[in-house]
């Protein structure tokens, strides 16, 4: 493991005190790896006695409610009043699994009023905003921010770890890494698995919680996009689904329902790059995927207002579904596939 990360865990050891008060958040809509983080982290801290609150920017969805520890978070867009002052009295402030202020919507106002010294970055994503941070561990090659977790507790007090933490991290693990499916697993992944298994985790229930956890409604959802949305470019090796607000509304789609969708295009031998936008009204939602060397973070980045990861990434335009739909054709078809 880099060497930088364990002095800048050793640091924070040092600096946090018995008696710290903690604000732990992470980016809005957090899926599995994101509150799989922010949840084991603060069930770490309370066993060692450390007052620490969880925020996320926003509600979650709901098939994560299953989670260790997730009566405890609260929804900053819902209790707004409260969060800012737990992050008004916090020593530190634990951002996790994002790269720029931009990912927690309305909190980033709160967030960037919080003195920089106070603030700590643990993440995988590229191009971090480096400069509101003081303490940063940002490790793009790593999977899964929950990996990230895991050295921070092996460093901080490993004899602490326990079944409810596992849990959490094994969740986070398990779907940032496709069921350690991504070219992005690593050796090294599958060692802090190992060493997670022998907390008497439970990890075929984790994988049924997470996945075969939804209504009716999404399969429905699915089928009907598949056979009325679906498009192919450039050959066959891109494919484009697309969601309207119509759709969104008559199969009632809620967060976290697209979850997984994309990858799935896939399934067509010949697709590099998948993308899938979803109309949510307020924004148009984009999700890339790519296979190998191809770059949907840039991608996101140069054209949707987004990133994420080389393989995986996100976007938003505010354009119409019908507008944003053409710039996205008009960019792919000028793409070059080496
Ligand atoms: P998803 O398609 O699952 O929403 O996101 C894929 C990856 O891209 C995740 O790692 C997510 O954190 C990141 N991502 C999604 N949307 C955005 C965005 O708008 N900006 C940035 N910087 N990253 C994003
Ligand atoms: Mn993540």
């Amino acid at each position: 493991m880099n060497p930088q990360i364990i002095s800048t865990i050793e640091i924070l050891k040092n600096n946090i005190r018995f008696d710290s008060r903690l604000v732990i958040t992470c980016h809005q809509k957090p899926d599995a790896d994101a509150l799989g983080s922010t949840n084991a982290l603060a069930l770490f801290f309370e066993s060692l006695g450390i007052k620490v609150q969880v925020i996320s920017p926003s509600n979650w969805a709901s098939y994560l409610n299953w989670l260790p520890y997730i009566d405890q978070v609260i929804n900053y867009e819902k209790n707004k009043q409260q969060a800012d002052e737990f992050l008004n009295q916090a020593d530190f402030v634990f951002c996790l699994d994002f790269n720029a202020l931009d990912r927690v919507h309305s909190m980033s106002t709160a967030l960037k009023l919080v003195p920089k010294q106070k603030m700590i970055l643990i993440d995988h994503h590229q191009n971090p905003q480096s400069s509101f941070f003081e303490y940063i561990i940002s490790e793009p090659h790593i999977p899964a921010t929950c990996q990230l977790i895991y050295y921070f507790i092996e460093h901080f007090d490993v004899s602490k770890l326990n079944t409810k933490m596992a849990t959490c991290l094994y969740a986070g693990i398990m779907t940032d890494t496709g069921s350690f499916k991504f070219s992005s697993t690593l050796p090294e992944t599958h060692v802090v698995v190992a060493e997670l298994l022998k907390h008497n985790i439970n990890h075929q229930q984790i994988h049924t919680n997470l996945f075969d956890n939804y209504r009716q409604n999404r399969l429905e959802f699915l089928g009907f996009i598949l056979q009325n949305r679906l498009d192919f470019l450039q050959n066959g090796k891109v494919a484009l689904l697309l969601a309207t607000a119509e759709d969104i509304q008559k199969f009632d789609i809620q967060t976290g329902d697209t979850e997984g969708i994309i990858n799935l295009l896939f399934e067509v031998k010949t697709v590099e790059i998948a993308a899938m936008v979803t109309d949510r009204l307020e924004e148009r939602r984009w999700s890339f995927r790519s296979r190998s060397h191809h770059d949907v973070n840039m991608f996101a980045k140069t054209y949707f207002n987004g990133g994420g990861h080389q393989n995986a990434a996100g976007g938003k335009s505010h354009d119409s579904l019908e507008n944003t739909v053409q710039n996205f054709k008009t960019h792919i078809n000028n793409y070059q596939f080496k």
